[in-house]
């Protein structure tokens, strides 16, 4: 099944490769395989790496073992026997919990993200090498997890920029429509087969548990969740408040907050509709003040070029958001843009909090959850920023 054709890396393909980066955009090959697969790649002489290589993608290149090998497949699978020894004590501890298995590039598996909700696994394969290899992929699983079910959701557009097919499909047993996670003291619903990502975003879990911990005895009233989806923060802090307002501009992610409340019996969440942007500025006007207001944002920046217009949104937010605030509150902010770094983000908070002319303390600098490691050299694997800000006067 292997080809041996070895992809021929431009200098700076090379170089790419050398400092442990796995993309290598298709600008900086010199030579490409007319299918996908997986292939040797380097310079002009030796071979630098194995990638999962895709003539048809933008990310050429992607490289899951540095330094040559006999046995490429078998490099491959060890990078996933190794990603599931990192989560296997937590997934062995926690039948309900909410776990990241594979978090692609950072697991050197690239494009392959593996969820498990309650041991139903969801499986994301945005690279196209790895479309002949699910079946063993599945075997693999099954045999190192023995989940319930495992779900392919080949439904994101990423599948487009790769030339694969849009489909769900389930890879082994019978992948319920939602499956029930515990986080915590909460449990809420997933939508295996249609929510966000892979249905929930379990990259901000620890901290939505660091924050329950953090708001418990302030004595706090007021709460506001902007940006929250299924209303997982909301209800980790809600049972320290009187109330929590759940903002969210998508119906679907309303209900399914609403059905949250209800399976935690949490009564005092109010639910409310908008677009965040004018919801915060209308509360700004009616002189409204809250004890906490968690931001969430989606990715402004979903390219480069949309840093500077990404950052005056992020920054109109925690604006806003720090001026409805009483003292002694606090801001919880967060930013997912990989194009966003995390000096970009603090510097834009410090803007933020100056403009709004607040003296504002920083409680934690956080990022996202263990599950989801980071490589040093590899910037996109650490694109979550979290902040906890205390504002002092
Ligand atoms: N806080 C959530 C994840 C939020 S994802 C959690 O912890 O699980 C971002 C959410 O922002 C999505 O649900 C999306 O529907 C919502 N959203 C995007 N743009 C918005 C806007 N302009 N106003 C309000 N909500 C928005």
């Amino acid at each position: 099944m292997l080809e041996v054709m070895k992809v021929t890396l431009s200098p700076r393909g090379v170089r790419r490769v050398l400092a442990r980066h796995p993309w290598v955009w298709r600008s900086d090959v010199l030579e490409l395989p007319e299918e996908a697969g997986i292939y040797p790649v380097g310079g002009k002489r030796g071979v630098l790496g194995w990638a999962l290589v895709n003539p048809r993608s933008l990310i050429s290149v992607r490289v899951f073992h540095f330094g040559d090998t006999k046995d490429p497949l078998g490099a491959l699978w060890k990078n996933l026997e190794r990603a599931l020894a990192y989560r296997l004590e937590a997934y062995r501890a926690d039948s309900d919990a909410g776990l990241r298995l594979a978090f692609a590039e950072a697991d050197l598996l690239p494009g392959l993200v593996i969820d498990s909700y309650g041991r139903h696994l969801v499986v994301q394969a945005h690279a196209a090498a790895w479309e002949p290899l699910l079946e063993e992929l599945t075997t693999r699983l099954q045999d190192a997890l023995e989940p319930h079910s495992i779900l392919a959701r080949h439904d994101s557009p990423l599948r487009d920029k790769e030339g694969l097919p849009r489909y769900v499909r389930p890879l082994a047993g019978q992948p319920p429509a939602r499956a029930t996670v515990r986080e915590g003291e909460v449990r809420y619903r997933v939508e295996l087969l249609g929510g966000q990502k892979t249905g929930a975003f379990l990259d901000q879990r620890d901290n939505r548990l660091f924050l329950g911990r953090e708001v418990a005895g302030r004595g706090y009233r007021r709460g506001l969740d902007v940006f929250s989806y299924q209303g997982l923060f909301a209800l980790q802090v809600s049972p320290h408040l009187e109330s929590v307002e759940v903002v969210d501009s998508s119906a679907a992610a309303l209900a399914a907050a609403r059905e949250n409340a209800a399976l935690n019996r949490a009564e005092n969440l109010i639910f409310t509709e908008a677009n965040a942007f004018d919801l915060l500025r209308q509360r700004e006007k009616s002189g409204e003040k809250y004890d906490l207001v968690i931001l969430d944002p989606p990715a402004f920046a979903a390219k480069k070029t949309d840093r500077e217009k990404a950052l005056k949104a992020y920054k109109e937010v925690n604006l806003r958001a720090l001026k409805l605030l009483n003292r002694g509150g606090l801001l919880a902010t967060a930013s997912c843009s990989h194009h966003v770094s995390e000096a970009d983000f603090y510097r834009m908070l410090a803007e933020a909090a100056a403009d709004a002319h607040r003296l504002v303390r920083i409680g934690a600098r956080r990022g996202q959850a263990w599950d989801h490691p980071l490589l040093l050299t590899v910037p996109e694997t650490h694109y979550l920023k979290f902040a906890l800000l205390e504002v002092l006067t």
